[in-house]
């Protein structure tokens, strides 16, 4: 697998994240998937399905705690490129033993029932979306933090067991939003408002300019531990 992936990295390597998505949305047909958290990044890569492939499995991680601005966005998106955008819910039960266990904000009290959270809430949802794909596309950049600097165009996803996919990973944020706003996609109103990087509600909080782009995530943990268990990096 690791010779297929580098060969894929190297036809790849000057091609557009447009020319990327349409390679792989042939090369695996019927056993892709895109990921979206309608962050920036996901609704540059969403405009270009729409203009690629369409029928193209997407789907979306409704955890329970996402800001209003998310799920209007989330609308709009679905109304403008006229996609059906799949939304993924927990299993009920699970949520409601670990409130119930745990209480309604465990996130705050360590780092293990944040983490637990995201598994219940993000990661298992995530795994059940993904089943019967055999590769999935995400909205990874190489310079959004410290612990994705490694991103690469094309990887083995070893918590997924499937070809990741990061069409943006050599854009800089600069680009994305040149590209948003030529494109005119529609965005979250709360990247005007201080937050570069939009996740739950309790656990994502506005930057100041020039802090670390995902600092407004998990704030109150150290870096290295900001990801949520949907990615290694
Ligand atoms: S980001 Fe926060 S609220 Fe959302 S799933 Fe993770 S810990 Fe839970």
């Amino acid at each position: 697998m690791e010779q297929e992936i580098e060969r894929y990295n190297t036809r790849l390597k000057n091609a557009s994240p447009r020319e990327i998505i349409g390679f792989f949305a042939e090369e695996f047909k019927g056993r892709i998937a895109f990921a979206t958290s309608l962050g920036a990044e996901d609704q540059v890569i969403t405009e270009m399905i729409a203009g690629i492939d369409p029928a193209l499995r997407i789907f979306t991680l409704d955890t329970g705690r996402l800001f209003q601005e998310t799920y209007d966005l989330l609308d709009i998106t679905r109304k403008k490129y006229g996609l059906n955008i799949r939304v993924c819910f927990p299993k009920a039960g699970d949520v409601e033993e670990m409130v119930n266990k745990k209480g309604i904000n465990l996130f705050y009290d360590s780092v293990e029932n944040r983490k637990m959270c995201c598994f219940v809430r993000k990661t298992e949802s995530l795994q059940r979306a993904l089943q019967g794909m055999d590769a999935w596309i995400c909205g990874l950049r190489k310079d959004q933090s410290v612990t994705r600097q490694e991103v690469k165009t094309v990887e083995w996803d070893d918590i997924q067991k499937m070809i990741k996919v990061n069409p943006l990973a050599n854009w800089d944020l600069d680009t994305v939003w040149n590209y948003i706003r030529s494109q005119k996609i529609p965005y979250n109103t709360l990247h005007d408002k201080g937050y570069p990087s939009i996740g739950c509600l309790p656990c994502t909080r506005a930057v100041l300019p020039g802090e670390d782009i995902r600092s407004g995530r998990w704030w109150w943990e150290s870096p290295e531990n900001r990801e949520c268990g949907l990615h290694r990096k």
